[in-house]
């Protein structure tokens, strides 16, 4: 190297840790702390709550202590125990959070960045809501998704992880006793998939079922009202922060699987399924040939090699059908990210569905299976969590013209929340924002 280039490394080294040293002196100074009053942005960033441990499955349930239950009920949305709201019961302090004020001094606002402002309709109070619409877009909403100029915003995997809400843990159950069915089922009774406390396990006997053999997840309402605790019921917009509020509910089509997986040494297959309420998506680990296949309504849409990591003894597998696309990644390596193309028949189709699943909400459909055959596999931490579901203030379906300079902004609690879809200037001008909100630390996942 020659001493010009030395000169050069070194000074771009320095200016680096100059400007490390700015952001860490910052710390305190632009870098403020404020404390979450309000609920709009549940669960993932609490107000003032209470909480209480499930008297079933013992699973945390914060909701909001501006609106407690009217009749003292508390239903759980993990497993539809009623719970007692205890009146003298503490109030929990809403979560603290730091405000990056530099954010937006050297890059411009990201959508689903978390941001704080002054409110358009009270100036006096702050807001922390999420970005959704960006300067000079058009945004709509449809089936629960953000539609920016006409076409579906997409989430990468990243992103999904963070805003995704959980719908049921398997490692938080009724007690056996109590003799509840079983959340995760089985197609025939002589299936070899077994549960064994909150794990799964498939031990395949000498010449057993062949080929795949299913276990499939089985939602519960999960929320107060004229339903059986266990009845099975499609995954909904039920959320157990809002325990006051009383609304139609949603199909959400947009769901995800997370779980832990070990294989064993055979050569068999492991399979997943997931289902949009029209299509039906699968992706299959075939370890005898090293390949990972996937198909859509059984016409095989690609396959690629199987990487050397999906052997490992232990691996988290998330697997999401979320905003138009097939999601799945093993150790957070996304392996298929299938897109499907807006397309004018294929959406009235599906809206057309919609419709019909909705008017029959109670419909059981089971909307996540995983499959094996010839190999053990132990399944643990099982999760089944759903995207946040927007929805128009109305029925009607509107449109928001954004400025140049203006951002669209909405809490990730969408019944609850007051922002851009309610303010008669949905946009909030960009010189507006006070800062990136970090630390959203996420406490149910
Ligand atoms: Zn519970």
């Amino acid at each position: 190297m020659t001493a010009t280039g030395r000169i050069v490394r070194w000074s771009v080294l320095v200016i680096a840790i100059a400007m490390g040293a700015i952001r860490l002196v910052g710390l305190h100074g632009i870098w403020p702390a404020v404390r979450i009053a309000e609920g709009s942005m549940a669960p993932n960033l609490l107000g003032e709550h209470f909480q209480l441990t499930c008297r079933d499955c013992r699973m945390v349930v914060r909701y909001d202590a501006h609106a407690p239950p009217r009749d003292g009920r508390v239903v759980c949305w993990n497993c539809g125990a009623d719970n007692d709201h205890r009146i003298d019961q503490r109030v929990q302090a809403g979560q603290r959070v730091l405000i990056d004020r530099r954010a937006f001094d050297w890059r411009t606002p990201n959508r689903w960045d978390v941001v704080a402002f002054p409110m358009p309709d009270h100036p006096s109070r702050w807001a922390v809501k999420r970005i959704l619409g960006l300067p000079g877009e058009r945004i709509q909403f449809r089936q629960g998704n953000v539609i920016a100029n006409g076409r579906i915003v997409r989430k990468s995997l990243a992103q999904l992880r963070r805003m995704a809400l959980l719908v049921h843990d398997n490692d938080r159950q009724p007690p056996r006793e109590l003799g509840m069915p079983p959340r995760w089922r089985t197609e025939f009774p002589d299936s070899e998939w077994h549960a064994d406390g909150s794990r799964l396990l498939f031990r395949p006997q000498e010449g057993g079922r062949q080929p795949l053999d299913w276990t499939f997840y089985q939602h519960w309402p999960g929320y107060a009202g004229v339903v059986t605790r266990a009845e099975p019921s499609p995954i909904l917009d039920n959320d157990g922060y809002n325990q006051q509020l009383s609304r139609r509910l949603n199909v959400v089509t947009d769901i995800m699987l997370a779980c832990r997986i070990r294989i064993g040494d055979g050569h068999g297959r492991l399979a997943f399924e997931i289902t949009d309420l029209t299509d039906r998506y699968r992706i299959e680990l075939c370890f005898r040939h090293r390949q990972l296949v996937w198909f859509r309504n059984f016409d095989e849409r690609s396959r690629v090699t199987l990487p050397r990591f999906a052997f490992a003894r232990r691996v988290l597998v998330e697997l999401a059908w979320c905003d138009g696309q097939l999601l799945f990644a093993i150790d957070g390596h996304t392996l298929i990210r299938d897109v499907w193309e807006d397309d004018d028949s294929d959406r009235s189709h599906r809206q057309e569905r919609e419709d019909v699943s909705n008017a029959d909400s109670r419909d059981p459909i089971s909307r996540i299976a995983i499959g094996a055959e010839g190999t053990k596999i132990t399944v643990d931490r099982l999760r089944v969590l759903r995207d946040v579901h927007y929805l128009p203030p109305s029925y009607v379906e509107p449109h928001w013209m954004l400025g140049p300079d203006e951002v669209f902004v909405v809490g990730d609690n969408v019944p609850l929340s007051r922002d851009s879809r309610h303010w008669k200037r949905p946009g909030v001008p960009v010189q507006q924002l006070w800062g990136r909100v970090l630390a959203v630390k996420q406490l149910q996942k």
